[in-house]
């Protein structure tokens, strides 16, 4: 039996998947290392014991994507790039709570 339906629903959600995790970065040995940002991060494959939080720059800024809050860091040492995610409580923004207050507010 062949289940059509499920099929489609994979392909959706594949391409939302794909939507918010579009990669600027990539990954290869062969090429120099390079920071074309917002076009492009070339990034050596394997991050070296240099990768460490103080060596990694932020690149750009923060970009919001389907409530996804990230930005890409570079090593400034050898170059390795990495799409950094931003805890979820990060985009708990002050004019959420604000909002929130005033709800609160108006029940009373
Ligand atoms: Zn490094």
């Amino acid at each position: 039996m062949r289940r059509i339906g499920s099929n489609i629903r994979k392909q959706n959600s594949d391409a939302k998947a794909n939507r918010i995790v579009r990669n600027i970065i990539k990954y290869t040995d062969v090429e120099k290392p390079r920071n074309e940002y917002p076009k492009r991060i070339v990034s050596p494959v394997n991050a070296s014991a240099c990768c460490r939080d103080e060596n990694r720059e932020m690149v750009g800024s923060a970009r919001e994507i389907d409530g996804f809050k990230f930005c890409y860091k570079i090593c400034t040492e050898c170059g390795h790039a990495v799409k950094f995610f931003f805890p979820a409580a990060g985009s708990t923004s002050e004019a959420v709570k604000e909002y929130r207050q005033w709800k609160r507010y108006m029940v009373q």
